[in-house]
Order: structure tokens, then C-alpha cells, then sequence
């Protein structure tokens, strides 16, 4: 599936590319009349964040004639699906993230958050943290946009669970993956040390991973790994006290794949060949999580040493303020669940000249999964409608072409693969499913795709070493630049040859 966009993408940058040289000029006017720049000057498009969708659009903006401006607090794209890799020491941390400003060098980027919107004067304002030596303070700027594009993504929902917030760990942010590898690694040394019981070292040594979606799922992949593969090396006798439970408040484990690969998931995940076996427990609610223990709500309790909580997402405060904001959105709140509720158009009820896809917003009528998948196709679509000259002051009715923008000539030449209407006007966002992939551990993975889409399209499913075959090449294809690819390489021949390592720096 990554070739089918990738085919895509190529027809659109070839287009693209050649037309944009001849069409530069036009642009100077400004076509992006929702709320046009001065006469005379580039439209400015703001950006806030920096993951897939916001990645997704910065690359279609590269050599489009407009001033971009980036907003977020972290200052590279961070590849989600490899964190477990990396939290395991599969990966190294570095081989999975990019700089924002490779994405588009030609934006301007500014570390900081966007704290709220003003949808009136179009002005976003942002804090920055700024610190001098230790002491730190926060500074308030405000960035003006004609065009502002939201990408900021989700938080973790701990759905109200006492305790969660103090004592788990969560897998999220880079910094989740390295915290987690920092505490396995302390979990170990001190499971080594001398005059210990049999009993405190399998206490010192179970791992509790609450939630068993695609996070929780790969996350026990990869920890069953490293104590099949590396704990009988590194620490010797250790491995046949390692427990892991992974607990799943529902009775399934993986809801977005089909059933027969849920229940593989679950025997390949219950299997103990490798001499270690994930304590898979369905129905399993957590009521409690204290400093030793996680209660669930059965009454039983286990003692943990690190427990990780992968078990949902939620809004983040400056979604569900914006959403709350906006008079409009009240219409969509029920299904929009705080989040930003969208046209087909990505464009925000009741803020022109705002859009938003990804993990924040809620498409209405249209509800598409919280994936990387979904938000990296939505920023590319976004980014070429932008690119392309697309007119968004037009109302509720679709984006239309702007006689001469560069879209329009790409039309004419059959090159765009977005822009189909012969009324120039910007088709629908529509997601294209194309397949889900889960690690299970053991050199094995889960596949199923979509072949031609959800509707009417052929699914294609296996588990095994194919299927990991297969997501590692996929996952390799998607990094974004030759730079990742080949530490991403590089880091999987390491952790072959040499094992992993978890040295705490
Ligand atoms: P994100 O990628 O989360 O990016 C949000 C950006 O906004 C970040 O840069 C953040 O720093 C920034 N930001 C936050 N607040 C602000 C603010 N106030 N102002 C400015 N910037 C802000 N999906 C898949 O399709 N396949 C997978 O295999 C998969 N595996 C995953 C594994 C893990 C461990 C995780 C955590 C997620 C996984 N996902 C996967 C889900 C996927 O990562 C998300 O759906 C995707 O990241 C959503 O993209 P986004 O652009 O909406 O948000």
C-alpha cells in the first residue's frame, strides 16, 4: 500500500514540480480568499504540529507559493508505530524521528504550543518555554495566518482510573519510550541484586501492560523478545522469574482486526515456545493503580514493578477549548466527542480559513479511525488542495479551483491525482483503508488488508512470519527520508547480531 501512495505522490510532485515553476507568479495574488493576505502578498498557512498530518502537509507545501509557518512543541516527527521498537532498544530513539525543518525547509518553525485561536482577527497565540541556565519562563507570542491547518493530535485518556496518571507509564511521546527503557533496565539490575527471595524477584521482575489494542499488543511483542533473546544473556538465571500481563478491560484483544486474527493474536501471544508466555487476561477492568499494585475490579490485584497503561486516547485541553469556542460546533458535539468537528473538507464548523484532521478532529458523518494512516492521507489531501490553488472563501460548498492556479494546470495536463472534477471543484476527503499490521513478537505479525478499499474490496489476511516480513518492509518504506531508512536498518542488523542493549546512560 505504501507504493500506491507513493505512486500517487510521484505523479503529483512530477506535476506538480514542472507546473509550479510556470505558475509561481500567479499565486502572488493570493488565492486562498477565505481570508486573503494584503494584496500583494503570499498567503500565510500555519501549521500546528509536527506528526503525520502536519508532516504530511509540510511536504505537499514545499514548493508551493505561500509562507508557512510551523507551531509545536516538539521540533522533529516522531514515527509512532516503531516506539515499542524503541522502548525495547530494537530501535534507537534517533533512528525513529525527523527534524521538522527537513519536512519543509522552507517553513518557519517555532517551538512552542498554540494555547487558543482567535478565529475573528485569524491570529493563533503560543507559548513558548524559555529557559536561561535552570530557571525558566513561559513567553507568550501571537502568530497572524490566513490559512491555519490543526494537527495537534490526541492525549492519553485515563478514562478517570485513580492512580493511572502517578504511576503508570504511557507510550505516546519519545520520551515514553526512552522512560520505559530506563525503568526495564532498572527493574533488571535490581532483580540482580544479592540476598533477594525467589518471590521479591518475580515481583521485581512483572510487567504490567494495561490495554491490549495495536499499542499494549507490539509493546508485549517486543518485551517478550528481549526476554527470550537477551535476558538469558544479559542476566543470567533472571528470565524464568520475568512475568508479563497484559490486562484488557473488553473481551478482545486487537478490535480493529477480524476475529479469526484476533484469536490468532491471542495464541501466538499465549504461547509459551520461547519460554516465556504473555498472561493475556480479557474482561480484566482496572479499577486502581497504587505505587505496587494494580487492582482490577474483580477484586484481584497484582504487584508490579512497571506497569504501562495503552489504554485509549482523549482530547487535549486546547481542542476541546477551541471546539467549545465556537458556536457551531455545538450542533456536532455529541459525536464529536471534544474534539474539532470537520466537513468532508476538513475545514472547522464555524471558523473559515481553519482546518483540521488527524487524531483532533472528527470528520461529521464520516468517522474515521484515529490512525496514522488516516491522518497522513488527510494532510496530504489538505496540502494538495493548498498547493494546488484551491479557493476556500467560497462558503459550505466545495473548495473550487482557481482559474489559473497551478492546480488548474495540472488538471489540464491529467497530472493531478486529486483534482478529478472537470468544474474544478476539490472532491470530498475520503480515506482509503489500506490494511492494518500488528507485531505479535516472535518474528511474527498480523496482516490484513484491504485490497481496493473497505467497500467492495477483497481483504487479504495472515499471521506469521510473512506478515512480519511484510511490516517491517512497509514500515521501512514509510520512514521519510534515505537518513531513517538506513538507521532503522542499521538498529534491526545491530539487535540481530548483537542483542539489544539496555544500559541505563
Ligand atoms: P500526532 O502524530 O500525535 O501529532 C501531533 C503533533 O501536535 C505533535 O507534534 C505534538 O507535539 C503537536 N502538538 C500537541 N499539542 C500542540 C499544541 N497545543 N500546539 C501545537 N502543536 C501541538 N497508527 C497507525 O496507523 N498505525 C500504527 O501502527 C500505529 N501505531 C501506533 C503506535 C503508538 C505507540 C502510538 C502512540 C500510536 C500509533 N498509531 C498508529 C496512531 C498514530 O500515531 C496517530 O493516529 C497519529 O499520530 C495521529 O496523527 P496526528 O497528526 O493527528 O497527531
Amino acid at each position: 500500500w505504501s507504493t500506491l501512495e507513493k505512486d500517487a505522490d510521484w505523479l503529483g510532485f512530477v506535476g506538480g514540480r514542472c507546473l509550479d515553476a510556470l505558475d509561481d507568479s500567479l499565486f502572488r495574488g493570493g488565492y486562498l480568499s477565505s481570508g486573503s493576505p494584503p494584496q500583494g502578498q503570499r498567503p500565510r498557512v500555519v501549521v500546528l504540529g509536527s506528526g503525520w498530518g502536519a508532516n504530511a502537509v509540510l511536504s505537499q507545501l514545499k514548493n508551493a507559493a505561500c509562507d508557512v509557518t510551523v507551531v509545536s512543541p516538539r521540533n522533529y516527527f516522531l514515527f509512532t508505530p516503531m516506539l515499542a521498537g524503541a522502548a525495547l532498544g530494537t530501535l534507537e530513539p534517533r533512528s525513529i524521528i525527523e527534524p521538522i525543518r527537513e519536512a519543509n525547509p522552507t517553513a518557519t518553525y517555532f517551538e512552542a504550543e498554540a494555547t487558543a485561536i482567535d478565529t475573528v482577527s485569524k491570529v493563533v497565540t503560543c507559548e513558548s518555554v524559555v529557559c536561561e541556565g535552570v530557571s525558566c519562563e513561559l513567553r507568550d507570542f501571537e502568530v497572524p495566518y490566513d490559512l491555519l491547518v490543526v494537527a495537534v493530535g490526541a492525549s492519553t485518556n485515563t478514562f478517570g482510573v485513580k492512580g493511572v496518571k502517578e504511576h503508570c507509564l504511557f507510550m505516546k511521546q519519545l520520551s515514553d519510550a526512552i522512560a520505559f527503557r530506563e525503568q526495564l533496565g532498572y527493574a533488571f539490575e535490581q532483580a540482580s541484586l544479592p540476598g533477594l527471595s525467589e518471590e521479591q524477584r518475580r515481583e521485581k521482575l512483572t510487567f504490567v501492560v494495561i490495554g491490549a489494542g495495536p499499542t499494549g499488543v507490539e509493546l508485549c511483542g517486543e518485551l517478550r523478545d528481549f526476554v527470550a533473546q537477551d535476558v538469558p544473556r544479559l542476566y543470567e538465571d533472571l528470565q524464568r522469574f520475568v512475568r508479563v500481563v497484559l490486562l484488557e478491560a473488553s473481551d478482545k484483544v486487537l478490535m480493529a482486526f477480524d476475529g479469526d486474527l484476533q484469536e490468532a493474536a491471542l495464541q501466538k501471544l499465549r504461547s509459551d515456545e520461547q519460554g516465556i508466555a504473555i498472561d493475556v487476561r480479557l474482561s480484566a477492568g482496572v479499577r486502581e493503580v497504587t505505587e505496587e499494585e494494580v487492582l482490577l475490579s474483580d477484586g484481584s490485584s497484582i504487584r508490579y514493578a512497571l506497569s504501562l497503561w495503552a489504554a485509549g486516547i482523549g482530547t487535549l485541553d486546547f481542542v476541546r477549548r477551541t471546539a467549545e469556542a465556537l458556536p457551531a460546533q455545538a450542533a456536532h458535539a455529541d459525536e464529536a466527542r471534544g474534539r474539532l468537528a470537520v466537513d468532508s473538507w476538513l475545514r472547522v464548523a464555524g471558523a473559515p480559513g481553519v482546518f483540521a484532521f488527524g487524531d483532533c478532529a472528527h470528520v461529521v458523518g464520516s468517522p474515521y479511525p484515529a490512525t496514522a494512516q488516516v491522518a497522513s492521507q488527510a494532510g496530504t489531501y489538505l496540502g494538495r488542495l493548498v498547493a494546488d490553488g484551491y479557493d476556500f472563501g467560497g462558503g459550505d460548498g466545495p473548495p473550487k479551483l482557481t482559474p489559473g492556479a497551478p492546480g488548474e494546470r495540472t488538471l489540464r495536463h491529467g497530472l493531478s491525482s486529486l483534482a478529478r472534477s472537470k468544474e474544478g471543484l476539490a472532491p470530498p476527503f475520503t480515506f482509503l483503508n489500506l490494511g492494518i499490521l500488528a507485531y505479535v513478537g516472535k518474528s511474527e505479525a498480523l496482516v490484513q488488508i484491504a485490497v481496493g478499499g473497505d467497500e467492495g474490496g477483497k481483504k487479504v489476511k495472515g499471521a506469521g512470519e510473512a506478515g512480519f516480513a511484510l511490516w517491517r518492509s512497509v514500515y521501512l518504506s514509510k520512514q521519510y527520508g534515505l537518513r531513517n531508512r538506513i538507521l532503522v536498518a542499521v538498529d534491526w542488523a545491530k539487535a540481530r547480531v548483537f542483542g539489544r542493549d539496555l544500559s541505563r546512560l
